[in-house]
């Protein structure tokens, strides 16, 4: 095999950043490829050469195989790594890499395509010895038990997963996970198993070179999860002994030797409250959270990656180094179904100075979080000698990190680091956390952000006006120009003058505000633009609006009607104008940011309009339909509420 030169990276986001990242630590030249929507984006700055993909539809630009080959081989590089998600386990893109004669950074198409199907892998995990989920490819569930987990053979991402807990429910949740499997992943093959109850998801991180070696890299413990999709990943599990690590990395070499397996795989597995542990699927690529194997073993996996594809022999395996723990912070809402948001990112500040603790991002300050891509904004890593230090460590990094614009999961990842079952090591794929913090506590904050933005607004003016030379040391409890000017932070309005006399100002200095919290000082960071103001702090992060001096009035029309609970895509529309509805009845299928979410009448009523098209894009509030109650007393009814 010949040294590459130079390195495709057929992604973007973190993991194109990530990537290019370790092509210049190793001296290869890195090649960004771009849709239409990402012409501005952080990985193509990164990269020293970078190629349009153009494409109608931003999301299918990398996902076109012919447009990367052809890519690679006008810009010359010798190689291509795909990173995770779009082709990364894509067989023939692999193969049409290998036709081209460019290295795929990755396993060998052969073996992408026997793990492609859950069904395939499964079978061959039982021949290699694995043990695996009850189950069946042939949709029975009787001979399993309830409840039992339907999947996509051909799934990722815990995209149409259903949980069936009674016989009546199957045949409905077996249609409906078809359809989504079918729309999702172009293939409907299901698979019925057994669903393992209160299983924590632990995987191996394994690795395969071209001389017949392969070599895992101990466990990861993914059980934090929602929707099925991991957003807390630590190394080593606390639930995993010794004697467990063993059999379990046994398991996972066994099958990885069985498919003559390269380059970097997880084998993943559950392990249910007994201690035994079942196979349900391995991925042929790098992993998300690849970085808190890299922590504790203290290797780059890019670079062991990108070596094993030049020929170089896999290394001996490095002691476990410490504990390490990641969360991925989302632009989506915990408290509306973690359906994801968008937006402008209007704050961007990661923490700075915590030794131990890594950023992986491929976002900055005012990037559009748009409808077309994941919604993932950064990976945070902590690392420390135990578990207890890294999880402080974590949770301190995440209440300094600064983000405003779209909502994010940022405060929900604090509190499962806070959590009690997660504290003690004891969480599962079903626990479920609810919010520290209370409702007054958050009021009071939303108080001390509202007076802050006042005087910061105040000062700011007066700079501008040149009033004032410098900031006055002197601070008065009311200190604002107009003292009845109003605020609001999301539904709730405050006048500045709330808080009385809890929150004194010692300063103003560009952008910060240092003011005294009953009795303690805090700094607060602050920027501005036009009438919103973001504040945060360690303790809270506020998007302040200053409300006009003359309110709007609003409609008060009798209109009931469906409207988007998120940006998307309008995929199918249930009814037509004229039919009656009653609470529960689906009117319109949305999708976004590969969730499928179906809005449902809640009153009854008749259809009058339908507002959108199948295809058409959609903005949070839209509206979709138009419902015209048949109730005589209807006072409550909305038209429509998601259901998750
Ligand atoms: P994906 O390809 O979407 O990652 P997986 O098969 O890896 O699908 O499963 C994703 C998650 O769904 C797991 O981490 C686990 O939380 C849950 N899950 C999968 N299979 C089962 C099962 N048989 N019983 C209980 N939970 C399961
Ligand atoms: P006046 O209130 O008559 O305009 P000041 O010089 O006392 O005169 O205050 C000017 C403005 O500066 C105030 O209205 C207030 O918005 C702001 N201000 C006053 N004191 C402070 C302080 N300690 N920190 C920040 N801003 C202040
Ligand atoms: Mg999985």
């Amino acid at each position: 095999m010949t040294p590459l030169r130079s390195v495709l990276i057929a992604n973007r986001g973190e993991i194109a950043v990530r990537i290019i990242k370790t092509c210049r630590a190793m001296g290869l030249e890195s090649v960004a490829v771009y849709s239409d929507a990402d012409r501005d984006a952080l990985h193509v700055r990164l990269a020293d050469r970078a190629v349009p993909i153009g494409g109608s539809a931003p999301r299918e630009s990398y996902l076109n195989i012919p447009a990367i080959v052809e890519a690679a081989r006008r810009s010359q590089a010798s190689a291509i790594h795909p990173g995770y998600g779009f082709l990364a386990e894509n067989a023939d893109f692999a193969a049409a890499c290998e036709q081209a004669g460019i290295t795929f950074i990755g396993p060998q198409a052969k073996a992408i395509r026997a793990m492609g199907s859950k069904a395939g892998s499964r079978k061959l995990a039982q021949e290699a010895g694995v043990p695996v989920v009850p189950g069946s490819a042939d949709e029975d569930f009787a001979t399993l038990g309830l409840p039992v987990l339907i999947k996509a053979s051909a799934g990722g991402g815990g995209r149409g997963m259903r949980v069936v807990r009674s016989a009546g429910e199957f045949p409905a949740a077996l249609a409906a996970a078809r359809g989504e499997a079918e729309r999702a992943f172009g293939d409907g093959s299901l698979l019925v198993e057994k669903y393992v109850e209160h299983a924590r998801h632990v995987e191996i991180q394994i690795f395969g070179d071209h001389h017949g070696n392969v070599m895992h890299l101990y466990e990861r413990d993914c059980s934090i999860q929602r929707r099925h999709q991991k957003i807390i990943e630590e190394s080593p599990s606390p639930a995993v002994t010794p004697e467990i690590r063993e059999r379990m990395a046994a398991a996972a070499l066994a099958l990885a030797k069985k498919i003559g397996y390269t380059s970097a795989g997880t084998v993943e597995f559950l392990l249910a409250p007994s201690g035994e542990f079942y196979f349900i699927e391995v991925n042929t690529r790098i992993q998300v959270e690849h970085p808190v194997t890299e922590m504790i073993t203290g290797l780059d996996l890019i670079r062991l990656q990108i070596e094993v594809a030049q020929g170089a022999r896999l290394p001996s395996l490095p002691p476990m180094r410490g504990h390490a723990i990641e969360a991925r912070l989302y632009a989506e809402d915990p408290a509306n179904n973690f359906l994801p948001s968008t937006g402008n990112l209007q704050v961007w500040q990661p923490p700075q100075g915590i030794a131990g603790l890594r950023v992986d991002s491929g976002v900055e300050k005012e990037t559009e979080v748009s409808v077309h891509y994941d919604p993932l904004l950064a990976k945070v890593i902590a690392h420390g000698p135990d578990r207890e230090s890294v999880i402080r460590k974590l949770s301190y990094a995440l209440s300094n990190f600064y983000v405003l614009g779209p909502t994010t999961n940022r405060e929900f990842l604090i509190d499962v680091l806070e959590h009690e079952e997660f504290r003690t090591g004891k969480a599962h794929t079903e626990t479920r956390v609810t919010s520290r913090s209370s409702p007054q506590a958050q009021q009071a904050e939303d108080e001390v952000a509202v007076t802050v933005a006042a005087v910061y607004g105040a000062h700011r003016e007066h700079a501008q006006r040149r009033i004032l030379p410098s900031v006055p040391v002197r601070y008065r409890n009311n200190p604002y120009p107009h003292p009845a000017a109003k605020f609001r932070i999301g539904e709730r309005e405050y006048e500045a003058s709330d808080t009385g006399s809890r929150v004194r100002i010692a300063g103003v200095k560009e952008d910060h505000v240092d003011a005294l919290v009953e009795g303690i000082r805090r700094r607060f960071t602050v920027s501005q633009d036009g009438d919103e103001y973001y504040v945060c702090s360690n303790l809270a992060q506020r998007k302040v609006t200053r409300l006009s001096r003359y309110p709007r009035r609003h409609g008060g029309g009798q209109q009931e009607s469906a409207n988007s609970p998120m940006p998307g895509q309008v995929l199918r529309i249930m009814v037509t104008a004229g039919q009656k509805v009653k609470p529960g009845d689906a009117l319109v299928t949305l999708e976004a940011m590969k969730m499928e979410q179906t809005i449902k009448a809640n009153m009854e009523g008749v259809v009058r309009a339908i507002l959108v098209r199948p295809g058409e894009m959609v903005a949070p509030g839209q509206m979709l339909v138009e419902i015209e109650s048949t109730e005589e007393n209807n006072e409550h009814a909305r038209g429509a509420n998601p259901n998750g």
